[in-house]
């Protein structure tokens, strides 16, 4: 099963990819989270894209694209994957088809999770992260523990530096400007589908589930070419 999750910063992507990991045994392939590993590494990778990723800018496509090869050659993407942050440009989304093409013709199923701005801001200036694990707490509907250590792992609960409410208003200008064209280029390819992210975190699960039960993204006998949509 290879599932692209598209939509702007904070509208539950990630929680929704986690949730379809567990269930499919799939990784989730994260391109922000890749980026703040690098960035908390200190490689020289991470040194040149910190203040871009701050700023809420996108990082180059060429940068993204090395990732992103790299990531989908490792053994665990090979059964399936859901992408989750990429691609945020035409040209990623040009580059992964032909990576897909390689890939045995791969067919990507695509989910877009949209919901209003101020939901979305609302959201994102409430999350907290750990900055050990990453597991994700927000300030109203699922507060961190009172001692600013994280349940899971006992790290540090940290806020993004580009959660401020400034740095979410241009991440999502920058959305509109350069990913959402996204949505037509997948539109038009087919096997694309919407849904509304201003629901519950179960609801919007159980509507994903339906699409993917709906619409065959079940690997069937092991083979990603018997998918259809
Ligand atoms: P995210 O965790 O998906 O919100 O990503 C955090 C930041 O990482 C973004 O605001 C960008 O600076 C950078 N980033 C993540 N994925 C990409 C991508 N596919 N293309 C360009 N920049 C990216």
């Amino acid at each position: 099963m290879y599932i692209l999750l598209l939509g702007p910063p904070g509208v539950g992507k990630g929680t929704q990819a986690k949730i379809l990991m567990k269930k499919y045994n799939i990784p989730q392939i994260a391109t922000g989270d890749i980026l703040r590993a690098e960035v908390a590494s200190g490689s020289q990778l991470g040194q040149q894209v910190k203040a871009i990723m701050a700023r809420g800018e996108l990082v180059s496509d060429d940068i993204m694209l090395q990732i992103i090869e790299k990531r989908l050659r490792q053994p665990d993407a090979q059964r399936g994957f859901i992408l989750d942050g990429f691609p945020r440009t035409i040209p990623q989304a040009q580059a992964l088809d032909r990576l897909l093409a390689k890939m045995n013709n791969v067919i990507l199923k695509v989910i877009e999770i949209s919901a209003p701005d101020e939901e979305i801001i609302k959201r994102i200036t409430n999350r907290r992260v750990c900055e050990r694990c990453g597991k994700v707490y927000n300030l109203i509907t699922n507060p961190p523990p009172a001692d600013g250590r994280c349940e899971v792992c006992g790290g540090r609960i940290i806020q993004r530096p580009d959660d401020t409410e400034e740095t979410v208003r241009h991440r999502i200008a920058v959305y509109r400007e350069k990913t959402y064209p996204l949505v037509a280029y997948y539109r038009q390819k087919g096997h694309f589908h919407q849904v509304n992210g201003a629901q519950s975190i179960e609801k919007v699960a159980e509507e994903i589930d339906q699409i993917i039960q709906k619409n065959g993204a079940l690997p069937v006998q092991g083979t990603s070419r018997a998918q259809s949509a």
